[in-house]
């Protein structure tokens, strides 16, 4: 028995497991190879389980979310995915901080806040995502941004017992933190918390619906994963696409929107492999043309 066939029976009581699982069935892209096993857990204790079951395996580990920002390559993702959701909510005596598991879907709680007058939040009900992705990229949008609200995380250390640290220690900046610059890499995130402020239903739904007017106006629909790169600072990048002639441009069934350049869709059975030469050639044809390296939001992930 290999060392992956006898992972995925020591994890069958902690969730359903699936061998091969084709992530494009897993991430609003619509792409992606398979997973050698595919485990979906939906509380936080048998996400951190499965996780330490995989490095005590030493089978390579990755925590998926909503799949709502990351290219998984065409031969998939080796050793254990982890589909997370564990959504459990906990309101404090007060209120106004919640603590919730991390597979809890940040526009659907977002939304819920503005709906009970638990202002903080407005800015977020258009972000699809797990809280825990959200916490790994500091998810912002419309000037806020999640770190305006966190309070501290709940951390699973490679092979250690988990720990509360505090907000501040995760470095969170413009879609960036100790997480996507390497330096608590093969941690989980298996809960966090928020801390909202009274607020009144109605201006926030009102706020809510603006924003969601905004983003029906100005992104494309269909399957994506949202901003391919950062906002260089003073230069949207949209626009620099948009400039270096890039508007629509194809590969294969991958393409960059011609509503929005910054978005890169998949039309219907796109390889990353399309998806990932786009995004080379945007970044080369910008370079070249304003000397500017655009940087990715979006994440490489599995077996290139
Ligand atoms: C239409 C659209 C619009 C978008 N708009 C915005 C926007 O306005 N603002 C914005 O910030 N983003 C936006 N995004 C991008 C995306 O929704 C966010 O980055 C989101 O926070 C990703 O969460 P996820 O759960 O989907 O993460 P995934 O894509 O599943 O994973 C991303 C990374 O996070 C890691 N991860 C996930 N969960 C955990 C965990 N529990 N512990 C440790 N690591 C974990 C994964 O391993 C992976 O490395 C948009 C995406 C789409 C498709």
């Amino acid at each position: 028995m290999s060392a992956i066939d006898t992972l995925a029976t020591t994890l069958a009581p902690y969730g359903e497991v699936r061998r091969d699982e084709p992530l494009a069935r897993h991430t609003t892209f619509g792409i992606g190879g398979p997973a050698d096993i595919f485990l979906t857990v939906r509380n936080a204790s048998a996400l951190a389980t499965a996780a330490s079951a995989a490095r005590d395996a030493d089978v390579p580990l990755f925590v998926l979310g909503s799949g709502s920002n990351i290219l998984v390559a065409d031969a998939g993702i080796r050793g254990l995915t982890i589909d997370n959701r564990a959504r459990a909510e906990v309101a404090d005596s007060t209120g106004l901080n919640y603590r919730l598991e991390s597979g809890t879907s940040f526009a659907a709680f977002a939304r819920k806040m503005c709906r009970l007058g638990l202002d903080g939040l407005a800015w977020a009900v258009g972000i699809p995502g797990t809280l825990g992705g959200a916490c790994v990229y500091n998810a912002g949008a419309y000037g806020g941004c999640l770190a305006d609200v966190l309070t501290r995380v709940r951390l699973q250390e490679p092979g250690g017992p988990d720990s509360w640290v505090d907000a501040t220690s995760l470095g969170l900046v413009y879609r960036g933190s100790v997480f996507t610059r390497g330096q608590f890499a093969g941690k989980t995130v298996l809960e966090a918390e928020v801390r909202l402020a009274s607020g009144d239903s109605k201006a926030l739904m009102a706020q809510a619906a603006k924003h969601d007017e905004k983003r029906l106006t100005a992104q494309p629909r269909g399957r994506n994963a949202g901003s391919t790169f950062k906002n260089p600072p003073h230069h949207p990048a949209w626009k620099l696409i948009d400039e270096a002639g890039l508007r629509g441009a194809t590969r294969g069934d991958a393409a960059i929107s011609d509503k929005h350049c910054n978005f890169f869709v998949n039309y219907g059975n796109a390889r990353a492999e399309d998806v990932a030469w786009l995004i080379a050639e945007a970044q080369r044809r910008v370079r070249e043309q304003f000397g500017i390296q655009l940087e990715r939001e979006v994440e490489f992930v599995g077996a290139w």
